[in-house]
């Protein structure tokens, strides 16, 4: 049983629906979702915590329940979006990327079905477009497809933003429910012949309008590192108006991504600093 003073909370899965070939959305309610805290932020993520297959830890579990337990056993941290949180009903929304038989995360919501638990600490994040400027310039693959959506649903009818998704077609295009005026533009990787340059190029080549503008730009670590490059070197962005977050790295796991990160990000902020 679990420790009575932690901040893990567990939600059950109430329904799954597949949004796209690789996007599955999966609702959770009942469990201890009463408790859950919600966020202003549009980038809103829970740390959920992963029981790999054949494990005999089921949720909800607490730090006396993985003592001794074998590390092939031991749940994995990764990092979801909060696509949409219903306060009313307790029902919390999110998107996961199905990326084939591997890991943890999207292997778990390809198999979810109802009933199933998930038990998450959170929520973190801190972006919420600015009411301060003219414009938003949005960025990201589908892992920030959910975080992108729920900006771009935040804004009010009179705001303007320029956004770029990246996905692997046309039929993993989904809707946004706008009512701002929003220049949405989707990158098909499988249509080009280097898929990892479409977002730092279509950022880099882009017109932005006058004015003023902040930055949300998530998603894969060295995509999401090339337009940083860009907005900062070339375009001058003050970081302290951008929120520029690499969310995973291609052919890295989750926990060895986390092990370089740190020495990525100090390279990264020495890649704007001029010689
Ligand atoms: C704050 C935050 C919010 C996030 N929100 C979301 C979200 O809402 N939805 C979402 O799907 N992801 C989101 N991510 C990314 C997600 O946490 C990572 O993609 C994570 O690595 C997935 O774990 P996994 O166990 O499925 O795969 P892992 O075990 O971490 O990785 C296994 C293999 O799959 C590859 N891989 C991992 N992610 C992807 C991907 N998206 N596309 C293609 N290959 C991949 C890895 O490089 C590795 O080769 C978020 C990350 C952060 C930091």
């Amino acid at each position: 049983m679990r420790n009575k003073n932690t901040t893990q909370m567990y939600g059950e899965v109430k329904s799954v629906e597949k949004l796209t070939p690789t996007m599955i959305r999966v609702v959770l309610h009942n469990g201890e979702l009463a408790n859950f805290a919600g966020s202003n932020a549009t980038d809103a993520y829970v740390n959920a915590r992963f029981v790999p297959a054949g494990s005999p830890v089921e949720a909800p579990f607490g730090p006396d329940d993985l003592e001794g337990l074998a590390p092939e056993h031991r749940p994995r941290p990764r990092r979801f979006t909060i696509r949409r949180w219903d306060s009313q009903r307790h029902e919390l929304t999110i998107d996961f990327v199905a990326h084939g038989d591997v890991g943890f995360a999207g292997s778990w919501a390809q198999r979810a079905t109802p009933g199933d638990r998930l038990q998450f600490d959170g929520p973190g994040g801190s972006y919420r477009p600015s009411s301060q400027v003219d414009w938003h310039l949005i960025g990201g693959d589908e892992s920030a497809f959910p975080a992108i959506a729920a900006s771009i649903e935040a804004l009010p009818a009179h705001a303007q933003a320029i956004a770029f998704v990246v996905v692997d077609g046309p039929e993993h295009e989904l809707d946004i429910d706008a009512q701002a005026d929003v220049a949405l533009t989707w990158l098909h990787r499988d249509s080009s012949p280097a898929p990892e340059l479409l977002l730092p190029e279509a950022v880099s080549s882009a017109e932005f309008p006058q004015g003023t503008f902040d930055v949300f730009v998530h998603g894969e670590a060295g995509e999401v590192r090339a337009v940083r490059r860009h907005l900062v070197g070339d375009r001058g962005v003050d970081e302290s108006t951008a929120s520029i977050s690499p969310y995973w790295r291609r052919t890295f796991t989750d926990e060895a991504w986390r092990e370089v990160k740190r020495g990525w990000m100090a390279e990264q902020a020495r890649d704007t600093v001029p010689s």
